[in-house]
């Protein structure tokens, strides 16, 4: 590393440890400070029911991050009580952009489903203990009898169902003797209560389907709410953290713990989830993207998925800093995906090896430089970094340029190749453009130029230095290959709020394939997950999907922040 970046990096540190404890943070130190825990132990809990998306991360960042922290573990458990929605290939992805992102869990994956015969254990144990019973109503009926908001529900005609009758009933459930849907199980608490997640809330329900992990051991499964406590119990998890929409079920949380003879005592905090702008993190609406064919499966380059970024050239450095960034508060908000793009940038600006790139090219011919001659010239791979070396690219007779990076005339803030004027080749000679030439409709198909001698790292003799500098690539040796430039997916800024319907909101604009564009040569080594900056184009990565070694295809990540102004200034 250059002293100018371990600078960097140095205040970077200084300023994250000058960073005040978030709320969570401060209840880990104190409990550990006071001696309620030796060790914390967090859990991330998804349900393997689709990928996980840039609010996992969130989750994730700070799950993990706690147990790096303060020297705890962190176990992966998939929530997986609803079979028909889950299945093995959600499990791997969730696991594969878990360990992308950087972080590995303790021990064994977990599954709440390696818990299925403990949490039956302790359906019987409630039923024993006159606090579970077999309800017959409809799921109709229930919402009728569960009352609302200002309205306390009524008890169901089956809540004074004796022990044995409750027992008798639910082993029936378990051996498959009940259609879905004839009846369930539930804790008896209470229909009046202000919390509707108390009243008499379902813990077993019905489902003759076949599961991913237990094959066809169960058909009756227990509910979210029954499994989450007892299993984070049963691991010993310390703090049990989740989004602010599970604030309301916390009492049902700590009701069951206290009412089971649990191994531990896990407690419950909630932060504030992360949305962002210009994008949904519903995984239900993810899904109906891919399913209805909007996007190019969960990895589309466009989706706000883990593995949609990381296909789109985005960096786990560059997510886990966003994650630190926003913070974690009990307040919600939207977050800008400015500052998403702003994390992205500035990690692959810092790390990213530059390489040229004509999107869309027209051909120059040196009118006064030899047509056998190839000048292999050595170029810095990045501007401030050493470290990444140096690499050779050939010089020719004819080069590509971008056609926009020519005009027949222009003002002074153009600072490209105009007729008569001068230009600078990255890296290169300076240039000189003498003649454009048409096809029969008008449009120009090349440029006829010539070096300024004496140039090649030097400026002009004769004192007229060219304004800008410009990229460009052999027309005799370069990788041919397909660019690909994504836009947000949504042109609106919520896309789902207000009664909106998001599907609406597309951005029609959201990818542009580019064919026929001229790369340098050194790229042809490029592997998928290391990332260019295509220099005054952005930053770009292969993609993993489409790109072959005979027919490379290019991503673009990001665009540069300020696009040409800068660059041309140099
Ligand atoms: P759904 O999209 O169906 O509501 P979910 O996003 O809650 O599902 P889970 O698989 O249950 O998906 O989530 C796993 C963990 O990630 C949970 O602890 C959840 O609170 C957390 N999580 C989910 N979405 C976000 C988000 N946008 N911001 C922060 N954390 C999130
Ligand atoms: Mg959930």
């Amino acid at each position: 590393m250059s002293d100018n970046l371990s600078s960097i990096a140095n205040t970077d540190t200084a300023e994250a440890k000058a960073k005040p404890l978030h709320f969570i943070q401060q209840i880990i130190r104190k409990d550990l400070e006071q001696g309620l825990h030796t060790k914390i132990i967090t859990r991330f809990p998804p349900e393997p029911n689709g990928y996980l998306h840039i609010g996992h991360a969130k989750s994730i960042c700070l799950n993990f991050g706690m147990a790096e922290e303060f020297g705890g573990a962190c176990n992966l458990r998939f929530d997986d009580t609803n079979p028909e929605k889950e299945n093995e290939e959600f499990v791997n992805s969730i696991m594969e952009d878990v360990k992308w992102l950087g972080f590995d869990w303790s021990g064994k994956v977990k599954y709440t489903s390696d818990y299925f015969d403990q949490l039956y254990d302790w359906a019987i144990h409630l039923i024993k203990n006159g606090l579970a019973f077999v309800c017959d109503l409809s799921a109709e009926q229930m919402r009728e009898y569960r009352g609302t908001l200002i309205e306390a529900g009524k008890n169901s005609p089956y809540r004074d169902r004796t022990v044995d009758e409750n027992l008798a009933l639910f082993e029936k459930m378990r051996a498959g003797e009940f259609e879905e849907g004839a009846c369930s199980l539930r804790a008896k608490i209470d229909m009046s209560s202000p919390n509707i997640n108390l009243r008499d809330p379902i813990i077993y329900r019905i489902k003759k389907a076949h599961h991913h992990q237990t094959g066809d051991k169960w058909c009756i499964y227990p509910s979210y709410d029954f499994a989450h406590g007892q299993s984070d119990a049963i691991e010993g998890i310390t703090h049990s953290i989740c989004t602010l929409e599970f604030e309301d079920h916390k009492p049902l949380y700590d009701w069951f713990i206290q009412n089971l003879p649990v191994p531990a005592i896990p407690r419950q905090y909630e932060f504030a989830r992360l949305n962002i702008n210009y994008a949904v993190t519903s995984k239900r609406k993810l899904k109906q993207l891919v399913d209805e064919g909007y996007v190019d499966g969960w990895n589309d380059p466009r989706m706000p998925t883990i593995s949609g970024m990381r296909r789109r050239g985005f960096t786990p450095s560059s997510l886990r800093n966003f994650c630190e960034r926003i913070g974690v508060t009990r307040s919600d908000g939207v977050v800008d995906v400015g500052m998403l793009e702003f994390c992205v940038r500035d990690d692959l600006d810092k790390n990213a090896p530059r390489a040229m790139c004509v999107l869309r090219p027209l051909k120059v011919t040196l009118t006064n430089y030899p047509a056998d001659k190839v000048e292999v010239l050595t170029v810095h791979n990045h501007p401030n970094r050493d470290d990444l070396g140096d690499r050779s690219i050939p010089f020719g007779q004819i080069v590509y340029i971008e056609q926009e990076d020519f005009r027949e005339e222009a003002n002074k803030k153009y600072k490209r190749l105009v007729l008569g004027k001068r230009v600078r080749l990255r890296g290169a000679y300076v240039i000189e453009a003498d003649e454009a030439i048409k096809d029969t409709v008008g449009n120009i198909i090349e440029i006829r130029a010539r070096i300024v001698e004496g140039t090649l790292g030097k400026d002009p003799e004769d004192g007229v230095k060219p304004k800008g500098v410009i990229h460009w690539v052999s027309a005799m040796q370069n990788l041919d290959c397909e660019v690909r430039l994504y836009d947000r997916l949504f042109k609106d800024e919520t896309p789902d709020a207000g009664g909106k319907n998001f599907l609406d909101t597309l951005n029609p604009n959201n990818l542009e394939i580019l064919h026929g564009c001229k790369a340098e040569v050194s790229l042809s080594k490029a592997t998928v997950g290391n990332s260019f900056q295509f220099e005054r184009q952005g930053y770009f990565c292969l993609d993993s999907k489409y790109s072959t070694p005979a027919k490379p295809v290019f991503n673009r990540t990001i665009s540069l922040k300020d696009s040409f102004g800068k660059e041309e200034q140099e």
